[in-house]
């Protein structure tokens, strides 16, 4: 047995230092690490060796989870993790391989042993290593939960970690990484700290790359901690749709019995549900749009209806300086527009 005895304040230390170490060039670390803070809660680490107060987490499981994490970044948000125009990320790459573009934004019930031991293989090159380098948290078992000594013919820890960043010839036989009791009680009981590190983390990194507005909400829901709250209250959209005569915004058409809410700006972009953004589209020209951006002299139209005289009455009758604010409002809309070309697809609407 390899792992050390530590106390809590040399725990603490070493977490400090995983988090502050190396420059914040990827996301796999603080996703990796959220992955494994998960199975835990999950109490999914029902394998314990009582006697010498080992838990085994499942590397499968943490993969799983690390895919999930990251399907929703990308699929749902777009969001980019890499400077380079012309560079792909390794992660993007797996999950457009087995998940197209064409499948949508919903994370896959079942995601193929394949994709699986792609990503395994990914987090063992990039950043499990890393890992235990930094804070000595675990050593690795095989399925039988036998112990693997990869130390075992190597001279230092020098070697060892060249060993695990070459993948060395056991990484396909790791099934699990075994973690002392001392730091699973010490995740446990630092958990809600541990998790708005990892968060603050993620989004320090991810606003150097990716100028997009909620950035902060867009996490906490790809992390289930928070629930959105979409929706347009019904007396808003009956409203809405009044004002519009009940007429497409998009196509003029009579919207029928089934009007529709639309987000101008995608939702999955803004993140927010604001009237200003909101449209009545009929059933057709929504199941069109979806979540994508379309021409420009829509926007036009809606930053003009949003300076209309009875749109304003209607929805910001109560605001103390309406124009000054619809004008905020319209700045941020042209900025948005422009700026969500960038992470979503343009389409168009129009009818043939
Ligand atoms: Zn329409």
């Amino acid at each position: 047995m390899q792992i050390n005895n530590y106390d809590y304040r040399q725990i603490a230390r070493e977490f400090s230092k995983f988090f502050h170490s190396s420059s914040l060039t990827s996301s796999y670390k603080p996703v990796l690490f959220k992955a494994i803070l998960y199975y835990l809660k999950k109490g999914k680490n029902d394998k314990l060796d009582k006697k010498n107060q080992i838990h085994f987490i499942s590397v499968k499981q943490i993969a799983r989870y690390f895919f999930r994490f990251n399907f929703v970044l990308y699929k749902k948000f777009k969001l980019k993790q890499l400077r380079s125009k012309t560079r792909s990320i390794k992660l993007y790459e797996i999950i457009d391989e087995y998940f197209p573009n064409e499948s949508g934004d919903k994370i896959p019930r079942n995601i193929p042993d394949e994709c699986i031991k792609q990503i395994i293989k990914l987090l063992f090159r990039n950043v499990i290593y890393l890992l235990r380098k930094n804070m000595h948290i675990y050593d690795f078992y095989d399925v039988e939960l036998n112990f693997i000594d990869i130390k075992q013919n190597l001279k230092d820890e020098t070697e060892f970690n060249r060993v695990l960043k070459d993948l060395g010839k056991h990484w396909s036989d790791i099934k699990y990484i075994g973690t002392p009791e001392n730091i699973v009680h010490f995740i446990e009981t630092q958990r809600p700290l541990l998790e708005a590190a990892i968060l603050a983390n993620l989004a320090i990194f991810l606003e150097t790359l990716n100028l997009i507005p909620n950035l902060q909400k867009k996490l906490m829901i790809a992390d289930r901690t928070y629930t959105k709250m979409r929706n347009i209250s019904a007396i808003e959209k009956s409203m809405l749709y009044f004002y519009q005569r009940n007429r497409c915004f998009y196509c003029g058409v009579d919207m029928g019995n089934t009007p529709e809410a639309d987000h101008f700006i995608p939702y999955n972009y803004l993140f927010d549900s604001k009237i200003w953004n909101i449209v009545g589209a009929c059933h057709e020209c929504n199941r069109k749009k979806k979540n994508y951006i379309i021409d420009e002299k829509y926007l036009n139209r809606v930053l003009e209806r949003n300076l209309d005289d009875e749109f304003i009455n209607r929805f910001f009758g109560d605001y103390e300086d309406p124009k000054f604010h619809i004008s905020n409002f319209n700045q941020l809309l042209k900025l948005h527009y422009q700026n969500c070309l960038n992470y979503f697809r343009k389409v168009n609407i129009a009818r043939k």
